[in-house]
């Protein structure tokens, strides 16, 4: 923990005030501010964020929600929280929701309002065409960007396709804090309204409960830590683009499939690269690869290792699967991904970068 955020505490500490209060208010002007929209409404973590946005979009009990099997559990699990039917659609090359296959499902399905894109390991989906897709289909865009803070796509920031999108405060995220919280964000007065009231029992002044709301509040411990970290925020995602850049431009290992191979370098620089995903061409030499990099101080992560639809916890839910997800099921096998942290030296990316450019592949 840094030096600055210790006076932070104490100031929370000190005030004897530990909900909704000063702390909660200024980061979430702060962090509107960041993300260019009106309002940031603080809450709990990023799954009660993203069922928030559904609930204050107005979803129903019932309603299809178009969203990826490939992402974290938690994208889903707003959905059927927020008592949606996940409709599952598979994912493109890169990992992210496939939205020609979108647009035929919206084709042969008009009756679907709903559409949950995920902008997986900080890339952003094309928020261009998540608006036209918005606009010609009806639809009700929530972005869940619990891995894209400070990305953009085309030079729109994360959120340009929503009217009221989520995000997670986690501490491994970009910007995290140092326990749960997460934010939404519109630019909507009255969806603000609204989801202010539903992290805080539904009530609108005190004891005037008019929704039936929960208990997802910031607590000013996180809000003020929290405010600590988005200083250095640009700073952080910069070092993650530069350590991107360099994996991009130095690993050449005929074993692996980099995302980012051949793609500009404009685009690299868009990506907030919550994670550096790389796909084994061989699946099955993924384990052998990650004992590898192991037996060399490299830390490979697998995100993610099963395709959400096959969770044991939704068998007994509704939910339906268009086509044979067979992208998504290719990063279920193959994917690992590589450090980025922005504490990672410029010695320790080099290490990575030799380790796998030596590794022949046995
Ligand atoms: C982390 C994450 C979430 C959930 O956030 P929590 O704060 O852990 O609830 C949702 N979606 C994605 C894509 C995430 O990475």
């Amino acid at each position: 923990m840094g030096p600055s955020v210790l006076p932070a505490l104490q100031r929370v500490g000190a005030s004897g005030w530990y909900i909704l209060g000063q702390e909660c208010e200024q980061f979430e002007k702060a962090f509107a501010q960041y993300c260019k929209t009106q309002f940031a409404i603080g809450t709990g973590n990023g799954l009660d964020a993203l069922e928030i946005a559904l609930r204050v979009e107005g979803l129903q009990k019932g309603d299809a929600v178009i969203t990826p099997p490939l992402s974290a559990f938690a994208t889903t699990l707003a959905i059927i929280r927020a008592g949606g039917k996940p409709v599952f659609v598979d994912v493109d090359e890169d990992g992210l929701l496939d939205l020609q296959a979108v647009e035929k499902l919206l084709q042969a399905r008009s009756q679907i309002r709903f559409l949950l894109p995920v902008h997986l390991y900080g890339k952003c989906v094309s928020i261009e065409a998540l608006k036209r897709l918005s606009d010609q289909y009806g639809l009700s865009v929530i972005e869940d960007a619990a891995q894209a803070v400070g990305a953009s796509s085309k030079g729109t920031p994360v959120g340009g396709a929503s009217r009221i999108w989520a995000t997670s405060f986690y501490p491994t995220k970009n910007l995290g804090g140092i326990g749960d919280g997460g934010a939404l964000l519109t630019d909507s007065e009255e969806l603000a309204e609204k989801a202010r009231s539903l992290r805080d029992y539904g009530q609108k002044g005190k004891y005037e409960h008019h929704l039936l709301g929960m208990n997802s509040r910031l607590d000013e411990i996180q809000a003020a830590i929290l405010s600590v970290h988005l200083e250095s925020l640009e700073a952080m995602n910069l070092r993650r683009r530069e350590i991107a850049q360099s994996y991009a431009q130095q690993i050449q290992s005929q074993h692996l499939i980099s995302l980012f191979q051949g793609t500009q370098l404009s685009h690299l620089s868009e990506s907030s690269h919550h994670l550096y995903p790389v796909l084994l061409k061989d699946p099955a030499k993924r384990a052998s690869f990650l004992s590898y990099l192991d037996q060399n101080g490299i830390q490979g992560q697998i995100h993610y290792p099963f395709l959400i639809p096959e969770a044991a916890a939704l068998k007994d839910t509704a939910f339906e699967i268009e086509g044979d997800l067979k992208n998504a099921r290719r990063f279920v096998e193959s994917e690992v991904s590589l450090p980025i942290h922005p504490y990672l030296t410029e010695s320790e990316v080099h290490h990575v970068v030799n380790v796998i450019n030596c590794w022949g592949g046995e």
